[in-house]
């Protein structure tokens, strides 16, 4: 990962003279979300700076472990709290999100209204500006650039245990587990600076993938034996859930982390969405197998969203009826394919 070395210096004089800092990430926080954040707070807490991880929303059980030892606030919870500690923090740390928006309407204007020094560490396609910016929308994972970021400001290249349990969270998620990303070297030579910490990684990778319920485990079998559709001849496929049938099987946060890839795992797919009902809107996850079915545009051209080329989600306020009968139209048409 090639940095402008002046960055780095800026980046270390910045956190050096602050006092407090906070950290924000997405609404819907992954593992990625979460392990950046994490390894983030921990570095600057290891200076002695005052530090609050403020996570917009709850977010999955199973990556719990990564923020065991941090100090964090879900602003949907407390969001008053979460309000001044961000207009109370001299540096923000904005992590896995490319737009203030992403941080939900809440915590947006917040970002926004504050006047703190804002730097960005992501690499999500097409960031906004920031006051500093780390953005590498070809790495595997944001957690990947804080790897490159605290190895070059700590001079080491083994970082603290607690860090790498938080990188190790964030890249093996982002990167199902080295599938996605895997033809870059530079992922696999992270990853065995990560494990060279000590931390076990095979107990870890149990801890985030095989913990599910029974309840999600069954949800999974449902919405691929009753939910998907699939267009043969488009090469393309998508599930779609509605919140009654989420209730049937008293769905939780992170029970369909994951579900949207198993379409792609048809050999006659190409591309595949999930559609999922919740609170106010419809929920949309966008994957594609190859670069040349660029899902992020489609998502912003049509389903008011973005992400990645082979990764990106979208909502829209429709019905879900309404949706899937959008949906399936624009397959019918391609308009998935880049013209
Ligand atoms: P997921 O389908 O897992 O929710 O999201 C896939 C990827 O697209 C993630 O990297 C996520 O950050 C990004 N993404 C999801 N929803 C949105 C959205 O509404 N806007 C933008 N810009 N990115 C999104
Ligand atoms: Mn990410």
């Amino acid at each position: 990962m090639r940095f402008i070395t002046k960055n780095i210096a800026k980046l270390d004089s910045l956190i050096r003279n602050s006092k407090k800092i906070s950290i924000v990430t997405h609404y819907n926080p992954d593992g990625d979300a979460i392990g950046s954040g994490a390894a983030m707070y921990h570095y600057v807490k290891s200076l002695d700076k005052q530090a609050t991880f403020i996570i917009p929303n709850p977010f999955p059980k199973n990556i719990e472990f990564a923020v065991e030892d941090v100090e964090y606030l879900i602003a949907e919870r407390t969001f008053k709290q979460a309000k001044q500690t961000v207009l109370d923090s001299d540096l923000l740390l904005v992590v896995d999100m490319n737009n203030n928006t992403r941080s939900g309407d809440g915590l947006e204007r917040v970002l926004n209204e504050s006047s703190a020094k804002k730097v960005l560490i992501d690499h999500h396609v097409k960031p906004d500006k920031y006051d500093l910016s780390f953005s590498y929308p070809k790495s595997s994972s944001s957690s990947e650039v804080v790897y490159n970021i605290l190895s070059r400001l700590t001079k080491q290249k083994v970082l603290s245990k607690e860090i790498s349990t938080a990188l190790y969270l964030g890249i093996i998620t982002d990167t199902g587990s080295i599938a996605y990303s895997s033809d870059d070297p530079d992922v696999y030579s992270v990853l065995h600076y990560v494990l060279k910490s000590g931390i076990i990684a095979s107990k870890l990778h149990q801890k985030i993938f095989d913990t599910y319920s029974f309840d999600r485990l069954k949800l999974l079998g449902y919405a691929i034996s009753h939910k998907m559709k699939v267009f043969l001849k488009q090469r393309a496929a998508f599930i779609y859930l509605s919140k009654k049938e989420l209730n049937r099987f008293h769905y939780k946060i992170g029970d369909l982390e994951g579900v949207v890839n198993y379409c792609l795992k048809l050999g006659e797919v190409d591309f595949c969405a999930m559609l999922t009902e919740r609170e106010d809107k419809i929920r949309i996850s966008f994957r594609s197998k190859d670069a040349s079915i660029n899902v992020d545009k489609f998502a912003r051209k049509y389903w008011n969203g973005g992400g990645h080329v082979m990764a990106s989600g979208g909502k829209s306020y429709e019905s879900l009826d309404k949706v899937v009968k959008t949906l399936t139209q624009q397959i019918y048409n391609q308009d998935f394919i880049s013209k």
